[in-house]
C-alpha cells in the first residue's frame, strides 16, 4: 500500500516538525492523532514531504474531516511561529477552542448556514455627527489593507461608529470582528451590539465554557456568526468573509499574551487584515506610541474624534502633594471633605488603587519578620475577608500566623493598602453610602461582573473603589470626583515603557470620570514638581505622546529600537544564568545588538523557579530577527541544558 509522508507540527516546545505516514491523503492544516514519547497528541499537518530514510510512525487518525484552520489562517499562523520564534504546534494549538485540543474530538464537516444579521428596525440610532461621519466614511473607503488608528476620547461615540460601520460591511456581505483587551469588558459592548443587530453574534473569551466556545467556533465555521466579539484569542475563529477588523482599547497591555505564545494581538491583527487585504481600525482614546509611529513611519491613516458628545469638557486634573499628608486606607484624610460633598450633591467618586487585597504586607513588630511566599518571591497579600494570606502570583494561600515563626511575638503589623481596605474603612466614614469595590476578587464568579456593573449603573450617589479593571473602557455615569492613588510607583519604575503605560492609566481614569463643570480627578503624589505629571496635567494625551515620542527617539527606546528579552525559568539559578551569559558572548560575537543582562527578573522566583532575563537592542526589527536566528543556531550546538525553560519576548509590554 502506499504511503504519504507528513511534516507534523505538536503542541510542544520543541521548534521542529516531526515526520508522519498515513494511507491517506491529508489537507494542510488538519488535526491529526499521533503518538509522540508514548503518548497521544494532537497534530497538524503542515505540509506533505519525501519519505524520510528513517522508520516513520503511522498517523493513528485523522481528526478533521476538513482542516481546522482554512488556508489563509494558516499561512498567518505558520508566520506566527516564525515571527515570535516558537513552536508550531503550539501557536497553532493556541488558537483552537479547548475542545478541539482533545485527542478524541472528531470534527464533523460543518454545513454552511444562512444567516440574518441585521439592523434591529425601530433600535435607536443616531444622527451622526460631523467627526463620526468623517471616521466612517474614510473607513469606509478604505480599499484593502488600510489600516486606521482612531483616537477618540472617552463618550466621543466610538462604539457608535463601530456599530454603524458593521452596519455598513454587513450588507456587503462581510463578517466583523471585534476585540476587547479584557473580558470584563465584553458585557457592555455585547449588550450595545446586541440591542442593535438582531441574529447570532458571538461572544469568544476564555470565560465561557468549552462547550459554548465550541459553538461559537461553529457558528463562525458554518457562516451563521457575521459578528463576532471577544479578546486575543478569538483572532482564529473561522469567521466567514471577514471583511473589516476592530481593535478596541489598542493601547491596553492586555492585547499581549504574556505566557506560551507571546503574541502581540495587534500585530497579528494586522498582520491577519494585510493577508486577507481588508481595512482595519485600531481605537484608543490614548493610542499607543507604537500606534503613533506608525502613523508617521507607515503612513497609516490617523482620525481623531477629540470631543465628548454632549460637548462637556474634561475634568481639571489636580496634582495633590501627599509629602505631609496624614492618611487613612491611604487616602489623604483633607480629601474626606471633597468626597462628602459629592455624595451630597447625589453624585458618584471613583478611588482608583492598583492593589487588590487588604494589605500588601504582613510583619512582625519585634523583628525583621515578614509574610513571604515560599515558592516565589514576593510578599504575602492579606485578604481580611478570606482570611489568608494570599500570593498574587502562585495563587498558594496560607493561614495568618498567630505567632511570629522567627521570634514567637505576637504582634504583627499590615503595612500598605489595598482596595479591600479602602472598602472597609470608607463603609465607617461614610454611612449609608453604596460601596461598590470592582477588582478580581470581586467580579471573579461567574455572573458578578455583570452584577457589579449593575449594582453601579443602578445607584446614584457611591464610593467605586477599584484596581486597573476600574479605568478601563467602561461608561459609568454621573461620576464627579475620581481620586489616583499609587500613580508614583509608575514614576519610579524601571521599565522603559512606565511612563507611556502611567499617561494611559491616567488620561484613561479621567475619561471615567465627569460631565460637569465641577468634575475633577485628583492625583496623590509625593512628586507634585514631577516633570511628567505637570506635563500630562493638561490632559492632552495627543500632546504629550508626541513629547513622549520624542524623548523615546532620543533616548533610544521601542518604538525607535527593537527589543528581545530571552526570559529563562529554572531551579538551577546558575544553570541559567550561564545559558544567559552563552548567549550573550554568541550576540556579541555575532551581531551588532547591544545586550544588558543576564539579570535577575524583578519578580526573580516563581513557583520554584527562578526567573533570569537577558535584553538584547537593535536597531530595528528586522535586526532582531537576525540577531534571533543567530542565537537558535548556537543554542542547538552548544547548550544541551534541558533544565532550562527559555522563551523569547520581542518588544516586551512588561518587565516583570
Ligand atoms: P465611546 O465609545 O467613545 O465612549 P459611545 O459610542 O458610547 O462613545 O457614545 C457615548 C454616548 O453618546 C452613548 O450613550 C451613545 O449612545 C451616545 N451617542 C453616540 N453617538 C451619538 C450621536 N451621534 N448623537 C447623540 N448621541 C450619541
Ligand atoms: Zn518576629
Ligand atoms: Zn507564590
Amino acid at each position: 500500500m502506499q504511503n504519504f509522508y507528513y511534516s507534523v507540527a505538536l503542541p510542544t516546545p520543541l521548534r521542529q516538525l516531526f515526520t508522519y505516514h498515513s494511507s491517506t491523503k491529508i489537507a494542510p492544516g488538519s488535526r491529526v492523532a499521533v503518538s509522540f514519547n508514548r503518548r497521544n497528541l494532537v497534530g497538524f499537518i503542515i505540509k506533505s514531504c519525501p519519505k524520510p530514510n528513517f522508520k516513520t510512525i503511522e498517523i493513528k487518525e485523522i481528526l478533521d474531516k476538513e482542516p481546522t484552520f482554512d488556508n489563509e489562517s494558516f499561512q498567518t499562523l505558520i508566520w506566527i511561529a516564525n515571527y515570535y520564534h516558537h513552536s508550531i504546534g503550539e501557536v497553532f494549538n493556541n488558537f483552537l477552542p479547548p475542545k478541539l485540543r482533545k485527542i478524541n474530538f472528531v470534527l464533523e464537516k460543518i454545513a454552511n448556514s444562512e444567516t440574518n444579521t441585521q439592523v434591529i428596525k425601530g433600535s435607536k440610532t443616531y444622527d451622526l455627527t460631523p467627526d463620526q461621519k468623517n471616521v466612517i466614511s474614510q473607513i469606509q473607503q478604505s480599499k484593502g489593507f488600510d489600516p486606521t488608528i482612531l483616537h477618540g476620547v472617552t463618550s466621543s461615540g466610538k462604539t457608535e461608529v463601530y456599530l454603524q460601520l458593521t452596519e455598513k460591511f454587513l450588507k456587503q456581505d462581510t463578517s466583523i470582528m471585534i476585540l476587547v483587551p479584557e473580558i470584563s469588558l465584553t458585557p457592555q459592548i455585547y449588550e450595545r451590539f446586541r440591542s442593535r443587530f438582531k441574529g447570532n453574534i458571538g461572544l469568544y473569551h476564555s470565560k465561557r465554557t468549552d462547550k459554548e466556545r465550541f459553538e461559537c467556533w461553529q457558528d463562525c465555521k458554518s457562516g451563521n456568526t457575521r459578528i463576532l466579539i471577544g479578546t486575543r484569542s478569538s483572532l482564529f475563529l473561522p469567521l466567514q468573509k471577514l471583511g473589516l477588523i476592530i481593535l478596541d482599547e489598542e493601547h491596553d497591555p492586555s492585547f499581549k499574551q504574556h505566557e506560551g505564545v507571546r503574541f502581540s494581538s495587534k500585530n497579528v491583527a494586522l498582520k491577519i487584515a494585510q493577508d486577507r487585504d481588508i481595512p482595519i481600525v485600531l481605537s484608543s482614546a490614548t493610542p499607543s506610541l507604537q500606534a503613533l509611529e506608525l502613523v508617521d513611519s507607515k503612513n497609516y491613516k490617523f482620525l481623531s474624534m477629540p470631543t465628548r458628545i454632549n460637548g462637556d469638557l474634561p475634568p481639571s486634573f489636580i496634582l495633590h502633594d501627599t509629602r505631609t499628608a496624614t492618611k487613612k486606607a491611604g487616602i489623604d484624610i483633607s480629601l474626606f471633605p471633597i468626597i462628602q460633598k459629592t455624595i451630597d450633591r447625589g453624585k458618584k467618586v471613583l478611588i482608583f488603587l492598583n492593589q487588590r487585597g487588604f494589605a500588601p504586607l504582613l510583619s512582625c513588630n519585634a523583628c525583621s519578620w515578614s509574610a513571604l511566599c515560599k515558592n516565589c518571591s514576593v510578599k504575602l497579600v492579606f485578604h481580611k475577608e478570606d482570611n489568608i494570606l494570599l500570593c498574587h502570583k502562585c495563587q498558594k494561600k496560607y493561614e495568618v500566623p498567630k505567632k511570629c515563626p522567627q521570634c514567637s511575638s505576637g504582634k504583627f503589623h499590615y503595612f500598605g493598602v489595598g482596595t479591600e481596605q479602602i472598602e472597609s474603612e470608607l463603609k465607617n466614614e461614610f454611612k449609608e453610602i453604596p460601596l461598590i469595590r470592582f477588582d478580581l476578587d470581586t467580579t471573579r464568579k461567574k455572573g458578578s461582573l455583570e452584577d457589579v456593573l449593575k449594582k453601579i449603573s443602578d445607584s446614584n450617589s457611591a464610593i467605586l473603589v477599584g484596581t486597573q479593571m476600574i479605568a478601563k473602557g467602561h461608561d459609568f455615569s454621573e461620576v464627579e470626583l475620581g481620586i489616583i492613588l499609587n500613580c508614583d510607583q509608575g514614576l519610579i519604575s524601571h521599565e522603559p515603557n512606565a511612563i507611556e503605560k502611567l499617561s494611559q492609566l491616567l488620561i484613561q481614569v479621567i475619561g471615567r470620570v465627569g460631565r460637569s463643570g465641577t468634575s475633577k480627578v485628583i492625583i496623590q503624589t509625593d512628586y507634585p514638581d514631577d516633570k511628567n505629571l505637570n506635563a500630562l496635567k493638561e490632559g492632552n494625551y495627543l500632546r504629550f505622546s508626541r513629547y513622549l515620542l520624542g524623548e523615546y527617539k532620543r533616548l533610544k527606546l521601542p518604538p525607535y529600537v527593537s527589543i528581545a528579552l530571552i526570559r529563562t525559568k529554572s531551579k538551577d539559578l546558575n544553570a541559567s544564568m550561564l545559558f544567559l551569559r552563552d548567549i550573550r558572548s554568541t550576540v556579541e560575537a555575532s551581531t551588532n545588538a547591544h545586550c544588558i543582562g543576564p539579570l535577575p527578573a524583578p519578580l526573580n522566583k516563581i513557583k520554584n523557579l527562578y526567573r533570569n532575563y537577558l535584553l538584547i537592542k537593535d536597531k530595528d526589527l528586522i535586526e532582531t530577527h537576525k540577531t534571533i536566528s543567530k542565537i537558535n543556531a548556537a543554542i542547538g550546538k552548544t547548550i544541551e541544558d534541558k533544565k532550562i525553560q527559555w522563551s523569547i519576548d520581542l518588544n516586551p509590554s512588561d518587565y516583570s
